[in-house]
């Protein structure tokens, strides 16, 4: 990929041959991109550029490019790697070779063409400490918005992504340690995680609906959004009962909490690919294993579609750093699954870049429009013709 870095005091006119920009239910043909202050200061139709005087601007020509926005990818784990758990759990002693391997990690993101991630914690603070130390202006890597410590309760699920509560004083102190180090939102885990043994299964509830109100009320006086992860239906009617404000995972979700999603509009981010990704090690797996992977993720696909139909606000993430979930890449895994749903490449894309931004509270981003930072990609053809061209884009503009 061609990173072509804009500087403020740069007057750039890029000229591109199709604009996806984000919003608008159709690519525009043949615009032009002024940039200034590094800024967009306005989008026209280069008809209109070339008729009007823009002398002072540098030109950029991509006519056979299409350019949209950066994507985002709304739940990744820097803190993991993917392929080790075990090795990554232990290598967290070392900060420095941890910090190393997450810039390795970010490095291929943006390759990908994704300009934020959405961390969703870990238990040593590995990813919120390389937000605050590590990430400096001078590394070209993706915007993190970090969690830090995620909560769950003693004895559940959760051990390696934060710290357990038990009493009602436990949370109200934990919340405010986690605002006070700095965590750009609060992670609660209201389940445990999906079975690949037993179709359905998703282990433990682990709050109650007043405890999770009681979560959702302490992170709101720090002003603090609260990601949920949820894996059951039963998990997804909680957490929209004590109005989270996201949903992540939530296998094997109803048609009434779908329904009452798109009621509340809080958004649902149905992380797929780390289901269907253990296909890829398929041998680690029984038969009888690999049958319920593979139910689980079309079921998982199924209610997508239910829920794009009933007017949920969806997201795309990809819980990159679980088993076989790779930094990077896997977004445009994820991308490849809901285009197996009737979703069209162009709401696709819609959702990996403004609702995303939306979701993890970075309006600046996944849009293309005025007054707005330029953080676009560029592919040579159509994406909306051929969702594929997104998983090498060839060109960032920064
Ligand atoms: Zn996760």
């Amino acid at each position: 990929m061609k990173i072509k870095q804009i500087n403020p005091n740069e007057k750039v006119a890029i000229l591109v041959g199709k604009l996806i920009d984000g919003i608008t239910n159709q690519p525009q043909q043949k615009q032009a991109i002024l940039i200034e202050e590094g800024k967009i200061k306005k989008i026209i139709a280069q008809e209109k550029y070339f008729n009007q005087n823009f002398e002072p601007y540098e030109q950029l020509t991509l006519n056979n490019f299409t350019i949209l926005p950066g994507l985002i990818d709304a739940h990744v784990h820097l803190a993991l790697d993917g392929a080790n758990f075990k090795k990554t759990i232990e290598e967290w002693k070392s900060p420095v070779k941890t910090n190393k391997r997450i810039t390795k990690q970010l490095t291929a993101t943006l390759q990908q063409g994704i300009v934020a991630v959405r961390d969703g914690g870990d238990r040593a603070n590995i990813a919120l400490n390389y937000q605050q130390k590590v990430a400096s202006s001078s590394t070209l890597i993706p915007k993190i918005i970090a969690t830090g410590q995620a909560i769950y309760k003693e004895d559940h699920y959760g051990s390696f992504l934060g710290t357990a509560v038990k009493t009602k004083s436990d949370l109200k102190r934990r919340i405010k340690e986690i605002y006070n180090s700095g965590s750009d939102q609060l992670k609660v885990l209201v389940s445990g995680i999906i079975s690949f043994s037993n179709y359905g299964e998703v282990g433990e509830i682990q709050f109650s609906e007043q405890e999770l109100k009681r979560i959702v009320a302490l992170a709101r006086q720090y002003g603090l959004k609260v990601m949920a992860h949820a894996s059951s239906d039963q998990a997804v009617r909680r957490a929209i009962k004590a109005e989270v404000d996201s949903i992540e995972h939530g296998y094997f979700i109803s048609k009434e909490s779908l329904k009452l999603l798109a009621e509340t509009q809080i958004p649902w981010i149905p992380t797929v690919v780390p289901v269907a990704n253990q296909l890829l090690v398929a041998d680690e797996y029984s038969p009888n294993q690999q049958e319920v992977i593979k139910k689980s993720y079309h079921t998982q696909l199924e209610m997508i579609d239910k829920g794009a139909d009933l007017g949920v606000k969806l997201g795309i993430g990809t819980d990159a750093g679980a088993y076989q979930v790779k930094h990077g890449h896997s977004l445009w895994q994820e991308l490849n699954l809901f285009n197996q749903t009737s979703l069209s490449p162009l709401e696709i894309i819609k959702v990996a870049t403004y609702s995303n931004a939306q979701i993890i509270g970075q309006s600046e981003l996944g849009s293309i429009q005025k007054s707005k930072k330029p953080q676009l990609i560029g592919v040579k053809g159509d994406p909306t013709q051929d969702l594929s061209l997104l998983k090498n884009p060839e060109l960032l503009i920064y």
